[in-house]
């Protein structure tokens, strides 16, 4: 019953939405993932973005103006990965800060000797546990290329890793996949990863990715969704897990897009 008046409020919003057809397509028409999607995927993607601004609250910090063009842009972007899951999966948190261009917190941590570090490094992006999404604007700007980065998908990736607890690289998973294959593709990959790493080797993706299993699966599922033949040529069972878990076959649709 809750789910049905859920969705009939969904469907209000969607239907009672200030934003024109013509506003969406003309921010999806500058972001080449988004125009590989076919017609019904785009509008599902619409409808989700609708909700993410309806009821995300887009904040912009150090003075920043957010205008409906660099909501929509990060709406879309952030709805991508939950396009077959839902919009559920970002229930519990409310806000998206955008800074103008990287920032940098200073925050203090103790090690394990108990000696204060004032940590002071410049970032793109953040995702808190249940709370705000952080973004640099001249990093979601980048968006306009396929080059396997997209700062909006790897924190919103976070995010949906944070649904299980904590970020470890293992989101939920729906109970048709296998936990076991999950993990052993993923360990797998990360290994080889740190042995490429060590080795001097080129790697398939970003180095950054090997500094943790959080990260390794954010910047995994940059890649699957921008170039999905470079996971599928160089970890095709984690790839196969990601079509699984996002329900998105990301190989298929960027044929001749990329
Ligand atoms: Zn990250």
């Amino acid at each position: 019953m809750f789910k049905r008046i859920k969705t009939w409020r969904q469907n209000r919003l969607i239907k009672n939405s200030a934003i024109t057809q013509e506003k969406w397509q003309s921010v999806i028409s500058v972001i080449p993932i988004l125009k590989c999607l076919n017609s019904v995927e785009q509008q599902k993607l619409i409808e989700l973005a609708t909700l993410f601004i309806y009821k995300k609250n887009i904040v912009g910090a150090q003075g920043l103006s957010i205008s409906l063009e660099m909501s929509q842009t990060i709406a879309l972007q952030a709805c991508l990965p939950i396009l077959n899951l839902g919009f559920a999966w970002y229930d519990g948190w409310y806000t998206v800060v955008v800074y103008p261009s990287t920032f940098k917190p200073e925050r203090e941590l103790i090690d394990e000797a108990g000696v204060v570090h004032k940590m002071k490094t410049h970032l793109s992006g953040e995702a808190w546990q249940n709370g705000p999404v952080i973004l640099a604007w001249s990093e979601v700007e980048l968006a306009g290329e396929i080059d396997g980065d997209n700062l909006v998908i790897h924190e919103f990736a976070h995010k949906l890793d944070m649904r299980s607890g904590s970020a470890n690289g293992f989101p939920p998973l729906p109970k048709a996949m296998s936990k076991q294959d999950w993990n052993d593709s993923f360990t797998n990959a990360y290994d080889d990863l740190q042995k490429k790493i060590h080795n001097e080797e080129e790697t398939c993706i970003d180095r950054y990715a090997a500094t943790e299993p959080a990260e390794f699966f954010a910047v995994i599922s940059e890649v699957f969704f921008e170039q999905p033949a470079i996971i599928h040529r160089c970890y095709p069972q984690v790839y196969q897990n990601l079509a699984d878990f996002y329900q998105q076959n990301t190989l298929e649709r960027m044929v001749g897009c990329e």
